[in-house]
């Protein structure tokens, strides 16, 4: 028998109900991609890639409910505070070879204002949006009154010369509409810098459904670079980049992937064995990170400057 559309066949091993695994973006039949495991000890749970030609998302099924923000990890002093603001620096690298001096920055999913502190130190002009309060606060603290901490999106003026969205696509809850707002507070011409895991990269092949950032208890999507560049144009924005270089090739991706029972956001009592492992790992990061092969995808697109 010839086989049908992936998504009109029985889910293998999971009980033969597959109603509903149509694209949540699309509508274009999916197929299965990788039964992820949850890092917070749950069932492991689908991931399904959308077959859409225009598309080509990947999503958890079903999705995942509404889950607190990770655990800031409130980087202290000493070489956790280091790490904590290198990765912070190499986040916005992509960003930095685009903007001018004194750009006014949106970060969307500030988190404790790390990235903004950054921008800050070089003479930009950042704006946190974070909707987490607990991580609002912090950066509060760690930015002083000089820098404006919103609670929403729309809470931030527009005309933006650049939106940084780390880390942020894969948990919201409509791709298109997040796109256009972040779209509608650029100025004609300001960058957007988003990246994400990555599932297509070498990291994410090699772990299958034991990688890291699947993380399907929290992310709703799962996005490729390519995925990402369509989702760009799809909403009216230029693609200047889309692949997996620039930012950090994270280590924490490949030592939790290893040994999820090391993970500090799980299980904080192991945190200095989960640390030691992430130094250990950091060689075969950036080795990937150079050869391309980093474990997220990192857009650049720009606002048209002509047009509306
Ligand atoms: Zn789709």
């Amino acid at each position: 028998m010839t086989p049908g559309p992936a998504a009109a066949r029985p889910e293998a091993g999971r009980g033969g109900d597959d109603r509903g695994a149509a694209c949540p973006r699309c509508g274009a039949p999916s197929r299965r991609w990788a039964l992820a495991r949850d890092r917070t000890g749950g069932a492991p749970r689908a991931v399904r890639r959308c077959t859409g030609a225009d598309c080509g998302v990947g999503f958890t099924w079903p999705p995942p409910g509404p889950a607190p923000a990770a655990p800031a990890g409130g980087p202290g002093g000493g070489a956790l505070g280091w790490a904590a603001a290198a990765m912070a620096r190499a986040s916005i690298g992509p960003l930095l070879r685009r903007i001018g001096p004194g750009a006014r920055v949106i970060d969307l999913g500030g988190g404790s204002g790390l990235r903004a502190a950054a921008l800050v130190r070089l003479g930009h002009r950042p704006v946190v949006v974070e909707p987490d309060p607990a991580e609002a606060g912090r950066a509060r603290i760690r930015l002083g009154p000089g820098v404006a901490v919103v609670g929403e999106l729309g809470q931030a003026a527009r005309g933006a010369d650049a939106v940084l969205a780390w880390h942020v696509l894969e948990h919201v809850d409509d791709l298109d509409q997040t796109m256009a707002a972040l779209r509608a507070v650029l100025r004609p011409g300001g960058w957007l810098v988003a990246a994400a895991p990555d599932p297509t990269s070498a990291e994410a092949r090699a772990f299958r459904g034991r990688w890291h950032g699947w993380e399907p208890a929290r992310h709703r999507w799962h996005l490729p670079a390519a995925a990402l560049a369509r989702l760009a144009a799809a909403a009216g924005l230029e693609v200047a980049e889309a692949g997996r270089r620039g930012g950090w090739g994270y280590p924490a991706g490949i030592a939790f992937s290893l040994a999820p029972g090391l993970d500090p956001q799980v299980r904080p009592e192991r945190a200095t064995a989960g640390r030691a492992l992430c130094g250990a790992c950091v060689p075969a990061a950036l080795a990937l990170r150079a050869a391309g092969g980093g474990g997220q995808a990192v857009l650049v697109a720009r606002r048209p400057a002509t047009g509306a």
